[in-house]
């Protein structure tokens, strides 16, 4: 088991996230390429999260809320709240452009925003924008397990994404002890958002009747995120009381991507041509509805040289 400290990050003006992917040490876990931990903070006092228009390719955003509100609008005309324990999944395709905004200063935001990588065969699947407001709930052993995407215990989650991956948020007001079975062919990120958790493995030998491995003791908290290679037959969870945690998993990204700025691609000349559209204002990335802010430039792609687009 890899256990990497998160960094801190700025989203829109001044408003701070803790980043678990990508690091250094870590690019991504299955298709998921990004996961930003928002909160849990309180709004107000000109705290608030406020992200203006920016573009996305090759890739799908994945919201998942915990506390608070947050308001979507994108350049596909939708504009949509999402609530606890509701899901936002918006395909970029080839080009999308989009804009985040809390809501309801006073109150207390806390959200997990994901990124999933397109495989190149669907790199140019038409934009959508995916609001999921109900997801498998069930209780085990006194712990509260929610499905945002794929199949876990029999459940099936709604969310359309394009390679075989799970998410799971297990919440354990009085405290618990799950134990879950994996995908060995999966591999499987699991950070704390709430409190804290003691994961507890076992990884099957790939030669039948050979001993198998297993990994305890790490107490998880919000600051470190805790990744597991393919193997693993069983996970056991700790959650101390009130905790809670997010477990991510995924088939082993095949292809290799590259990501600049706000942008994923196969190849270094895609970010290229979507950094030119998104700086020209190509009807590739067509405005914002309702946006109440201007476009956020892009950063030139560090690898550039010559005139800039
Ligand atoms: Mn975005």
């Amino acid at each position: 088991m890899q256990v990497i400290a998160l960094r801190k990050a700025e989203l829109g003006e001044g408003f701070q996230v803790a980043r678990a992917l990508p690091t250094r040490e870590r690019r991504m876990v299955g298709a998921w390429c990004f996961l930003d931990h928002l909160g849990p903070v309180e709004l107000g006092g000109g705290r608030g999260m406020h992200v203006a228009p920016h573009p996305h390719t090759c890739l799908q955003t994945f919201t998942w809320m915990m506390r608070g509100e947050i308001l979507h609008r994108d350049s596909l005309g939708s504009e949509q709240v999402i609530r606890p324990g509701q899901v936002n999944l918006m395909t970029a395709g080839p080009g999308i452009a989009h804009t985040e905004d809390s809501l309801q200063d006073g109150t207390v935001l806390h959200a997990a925003q994901l990124w999933i990588a397109l495989p190149d065969s669907h790199a140019a699947v038409e934009p959508a924008f995916d609001h999921y407001p109900e997801l498998p709930q069930w209780q085990h052993k006194g712990v509260e397990l929610s499905l945002l995407v794929g199949e876990f215990a029999g459940y099936v989650a709604p969310t359309r994404v394009y390679t075989p991956l799970v998410a799971l948020d297990l919440h354990a007001p009085q405290g618990g002890l799950v134990s879950l079975p994996l995908r060995r062919d999966f591999e499987y990120g699991l950070l704390p958002t709430v409190g804290s958790v003691i994961p507890r493995f076992v990884r099957n030998a790939p030669a039948e009747g050979t001993a198998t491995e297993t990994g305890e003791g790490v107490v998880l908290d919000a600051h470190r995120f805790a990744y597991l290679a393919p193997g693993v037959t069983s996970l056991q969870l700790e959650l101390a009381p009130g905790s809670r945690c997010l477990l991510i998993g995924g088939e082993p990204f095949a292809e290799s991507i590259t990501m600049w700025w706000n942008f994923v691609a196969h190849s270094k000349g895609y970010i290229d041509a979507a950094y030119a559209d998104w700086q020209n204002g190509s009807a590739r990335f067509p405005d914002v509805p309702g946006a109440t802010s201007a476009r956020l430039p892009s950063p030139r792609p560090a690898w550039q040289t010559g005139p800039a687009a």
